[in-house]
């Protein structure tokens, strides 16, 4: 008799490979699949109605890029525009990749994965999703997935549970859940946090706002700058072909932001200085004030840098639209906030720009074999694949360069792998320690004296392990993985082919 997961299987829409998320990643797998394995059959499952993830959730305003769109920008299509871009300017480059290559018909908006299982007799997958238009549950099989979900609650943002919040008689929104119909003219805005979300959204608002105050915990780094590539404006006037602007761009950009993150490292008070210098160029202001609101405690790029276009939020303090407080806040009043020092700030409207829940593999509960899948119980191949968890892979970008670097990078490694898979004639890949890794010394998957934002501080249980050797960490370093990751030798003995071991001579039947 047939097994419900066997039925399941029977009745199910199947495809080579399967793509969840139809946001920057997704998108971009998906166009390297097609280049590069033209004949596996793939789909895209997204629970939104239309594609852009991060750039369609987010709708507060001013909302843009803070990296630069040649780089954040896919290898394969080049960036026109002005290096940081909105979030529309992002969304209608995507709309364009996806039209050019008829991505659109292996979309299947409206759907979300509630489920994923893997069985290792029939090598599938199988992935429940509830389509929005019926409430149907739909079920797909696939020989391979390729996680493009992001790494935040698309629909929960993170706020903390402040005292006092429910007596606050104003509007009280995660920047988040921004509604663009919210009328702040004339207006009171508070807006808590000091990140990327933060620098973007404050010089908006302090155009049109009565009074803005930025309450920050503790102060950010701010990279001024104008926002131009003098090199791509030069080979533009001298006549050069997009392509090439796109690739030579690219490279003087990686070039740029590796000497600073070694200079961050080397001498984060020269940096330092140099940002002050900006700082001032673009307010006019010798003796701006950086003690205490805009020095912060850590040295520069152990958080992601906050962009700063044309110095605009430090114009807007200059100008007196904007206000900063450091303190923590003790409670919300009716009529905006008190902190710990007694600071009385009144708002009209407080935005709380105070960042994501990390939600890993979208929430989708996973199995294997039945077995539920705990990820910390994972050990983590290079942040990508996962000890146990067989022909899946999961794109995580980078947080200091351009996340998209990664997703160029993952599709050529995926489909080398998949490729590799059919020469071999073998179903099933997985990655499992080697002799040499038994010992090694097992971690928290975020390496906080690297790189420590809050939320994976906040989710460090729902994130795989890491190792100490190169193999088995996510290093987020550009730089050595563009070299490290194409060399991957798909025979190393740290892959599994269809139970066996790659590299040793047993051959069996696929
Ligand atoms: C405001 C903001 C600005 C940013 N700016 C930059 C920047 O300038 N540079 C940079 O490098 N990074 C930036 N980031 C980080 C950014 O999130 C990534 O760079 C990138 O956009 C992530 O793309 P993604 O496709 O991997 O994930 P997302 O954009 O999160 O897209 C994932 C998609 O998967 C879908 N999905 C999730 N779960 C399910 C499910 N269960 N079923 C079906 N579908 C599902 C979601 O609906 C979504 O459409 C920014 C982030 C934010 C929030």
């Amino acid at each position: 008799m047939a097994t419900a997961a066997a039925e399941k299987q029977a009745a199910a829409t199947h495809v080579d490979v399967l793509i969840v998320g139809a946001g920057i990643s997704g998108i971009g797998s998906a166009y390297h699949l097609q280049e590069q394995c033209p004949g596996k059959s793939y789909a895209i499952l997204e629970m939104k109605d239309t594609f852009g993830g991060t750039w369609e959730t987010h709708k507060y305003p001013g909302v843009r890029s803070d990296s630069d769109l040649y780089t954040f920008g896919y290898r394969f299509k080049p960036w026109v525009g002005t290096p940081i871009a909105s979030a529309q300017a992002i969304l209608d480059y995507m709309g364009e990749v996806i039209e050019e290559n008829g991505i659109d018909k292996h979309i299947h908006y409206g759907h979300r994965i509630t489920r994923a299982a893997w069985d290792s007799k029939t090598n599938l997958w199988t992935i429940e999703a509830t389509r929005k238009s019926d409430g149907a549950n739909v079920v797909f099989t696939a020989n391979f997935l390729w996680m493009c979900q992001g790494y935040y609650d698309h629909e929960k943002p993170y706020m903390p549970d402040w005292p006092g919040k429910d007596s606050y008689k104003g509007l009280l929104i995660h920047a988040q859940l921004w509604d663009p119909k919210i009328d702040y003219k004339g207006k009171k805005v508070l807006v808590i946090g000091s990140g990327a979300t933060a620098a973007t959204v404050i010089p908006e608002f302090a155009k049109d706002a009565a009074h803005v105050t930025m309450l920050q915990r503790s102060p950010t780094y701010f990279f001024c700058s104008e926002n131009r590539n003098e090199l791509a404006d030069k080979l533009r006037a001298g006549g050069i072909d997009e392509p090439t602007i796109h690739r030579v761009v690219r490279a003087q950009i990686m070039h740029d932001q590796a000497v600073m993150t070694q200079r961050c490292i080397d001498e984060p008070d020269v940096v330092f200085e140099e940002l002050k210098m900006l700082v001032r160029a673009f307010t006019g202001k010798e003796d701006f004030e950086f003690e205490p609101h805009f020095t912060p405690k850590y040295r520069p790029w152990q958080q992601r840098l906050a962009f700063c276009p044309e110095g605009d939020i430090f114009r807007a303090a200059v100008a007196g639209k904007l206000s900063v407080v450091t303190d923590e806040l003790d409670t919300f009043t009716e009529t905006g906030v008190r902190t710990k020092d007694g600071t009385e700030i009144e708002a009209d409207i407080i935005v709380a720009a105070t960042g994501f829940n990390l939600l890993m593999m979208g929430g989708i509960p996973f199995f294997v074999d039945g077995q539920p899948v705990d990820w910390h119980d994972t050990i983590n191949y290079r942040g990508m694949m996962f000890t146990g968890v067989p022909n899946m892979v999961w794109v995580m970008g980078y947080f200091r360069a351009s996340w998209t670097l990664r997703v160029d990078m993952l599709g050529d490694f995926v489909c080398n792998l998949l490729n590799h898979m059919d020469k071999k004639g073998v179903k099933r890949v997985e990655v499992a320690l080697r002799d040499e890794d038994r010992d090694m010394t097992l971690g928290d998957w975020i390496e906080t004296d690297n790189f420590n934002p809050s939320y994976l501080m906040r989710g460090l249980k729902q994130l795989p392990k890491r190792g100490d050797k190169p193999e088995w960490r996510h290093n987020q370093d550009y730089w050595a993985e563009r070299d490290q990751i194409p060399a991957t030798d798909l025979e190393g003995s740290e892959f599994l082919y269809d139970g066996v071991r790659a590299g040793t001579k047993v051959t069996e039947a696929a």
